[in-house]
């Protein structure tokens, strides 16, 4: 009935999310609020870590891409089920190491790394920095001479694939901001570059081919592609490559619309192609590194909204306003992503009106969706969008000087505050007299 299992519906009619009231906690904590199910996080989490050990017996890492969803909490969640992270900022690296991740078990992205943010890369000796071009390679290696420290490097490669997806969070291609192409030869380039750095080993390869992706191909296509590159290396520069990092990209429900495969069909099928090239070419089968994010968060957040305005324009629309919108969810005006709502204090009701969510900022294009099917509400009432657990909160701004809302996690039976609601206090905390 509803797009993630974690959502039901109880005796009072209303939304439950890992078993817990919306209504109750909207009423706790204010609206708009973003409500995360830990357990379900943690169940995710365990999903990719299993299938890993299945297919790879155990050679390989599974990190949350934590430009997901970034926050204290979630570094502690992934490190205590054993993930690795994946950063991509200075912000990101200071946050996890904030909560002392082991900072072995971090990838440090990036396309355009600033010189202090390397250096945090080097301080914290974060466990694999992923090289994007040549310029980076050069800085890297001066700094490390300099300071007489060294680094684990991973090059970030365009496998040129096409995954099928919307062109915006497109990655792999060649005509792409992130990476080494192959076609043009520079990745080849680049590996024999960083051969001559003395302070850096080279000790895998990666690419990423795009998010929210709902089949196998694209995938399976990016692991041949790589793990050729890798057989190329070993035949032409007489090295092994240890390490292959997959990225993530793996697609989740956002409306019926949607069918997702099982995250475990994925893992399979990329491993036998894995595993197939290893014995074709000839090279040792490298640790396998994956980075899911929306995966592991998306499904388990909601955010919770609370209805004003409603105006029906006759043979037009209906426009239902609610106190979010863009700031606190930009990817309707950044991707006309799709998303289902629910009324949350009467989600026993059917979804009979057709209605425009319409955040409440200064921009005609700050909606969460046009003609979504609702139950028929009124002002006061609680609208529910779901799987918005991913690339809402880590994409939030204070356009219009909106306050950020807050991030409450359910587990057990309770609900507890893991970032606070920005106060108005903190909208001019770093405004000068
Ligand atoms: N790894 C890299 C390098 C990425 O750029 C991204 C997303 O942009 C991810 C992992 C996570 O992708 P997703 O959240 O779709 O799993």
């Amino acid at each position: 009935m509803f797009v993630s299992e974690d959502l039901q519906v109880n005796a009072q009619g209303h939304l439950t999310i890992g078993g817990q009231d919306t209504v109750e906690l909207a009423k706790q904590y204010g609206t708009p609020l973003y409500v995360m199910d830990e357990d379900l996080i943690r169940k995710h989490c365990r999903s990719f870590k299993q299938s890993m050990d299945k297919f790879y017996q155990g050679k390989g890492l599974v990190c949350y891409a934590s430009k997901a969803f970034s926050c204290k909490a979630i570094y502690r969640v992934m490190q205590e089920e054993g993930l690795g992270v994946d950063v991509v900022s200075g912000g990101e690296l200071y946050t996890a190491m904030q909560t002392g991740f082991d900072s072995s078990k971090i990838c440090f992205h990036g396309n355009n790394k600033t010189t202090e943010e390397l250096q945090m890369a080097l301080d914290y000796q974060v466990g694999r920095i992923i090289v994007d071009n040549i310029y980076e390679l050069h800085q890297l290696e001066q700094m490390c001479q300099e300071q007489g420290k060294t680094a684990r490097i991973m090059f970030r490669i365009k496998p040129g694939v096409d995954a099928h997806t919307h062109n915006f969070i497109r990655t792999g291609q060649i005509d792409s901001k992130f990476g080494l192409s192959l076609e043009t030869g520079e990745a080849m380039e680049a590996v024999k570059e960083a051969l001559q750095c003395k302070s850096l080993h080279l000790c895998g390869l990666h690419c990423h081919i795009g998010s929210q992706i709902l089949d196998t191909n694209g995938f399976e296509a990016a692991a041949e592609v790589m793990m050729q590159f890798i057989a190329t290396i070993q035949k032409e520069l007489h090295i092994t490559i240890e390490e292959l990092n997959l990225g993530g990209g793996f697609g989740i429900c956002y409306t019926e619309q949607d069918d997702p495969i099982p995250y475990e069909q994925y893992m399979e099928a990329v491993s036998k192609v894995i595993h197939r090239c290893s014995e074709e070419y000839g090279v040792p089968q490298p640790f396998i590194l994956i980075e899911p994010g929306r995966s592991i968060v998306a499904p388990a957040g909601i955010t919770l909204y609370t209805v004003g305005g409603k105006k029906v324009i006759p043979n037009i629309r209906t426009y239902v306003s609610i106190d979010g919108g863009m700031c606190d969810n930009p990817r309707y005006i950044l991707y006309q992503s799709a998303y289902d709502a629910i009324v949350a204090n009467k989600a026993d009701q059917p979804k009979d009106t057709k209605v425009t969510i319409a955040g409440k900022c200064c921009e005609s294009g700050d909606l969460i969706g046009e003609n979504m099917p609702l139950q028929a509400c009124e002002p006061g009432d609680i609208i529910a969008v779901c799987a918005t657990g991913a690339y809402n909160y880590s994409m939030s701004s204070n356009y219009n000087r909106l306050q950020k809302p807050a991030v409450v996690f359910v587990k057990d039976g309770t609900s507890r505050v893991v970032v606070k609601r920005e106060t108005l206090e903190d909208l001019v905390r770093n405004d000068c007299e």
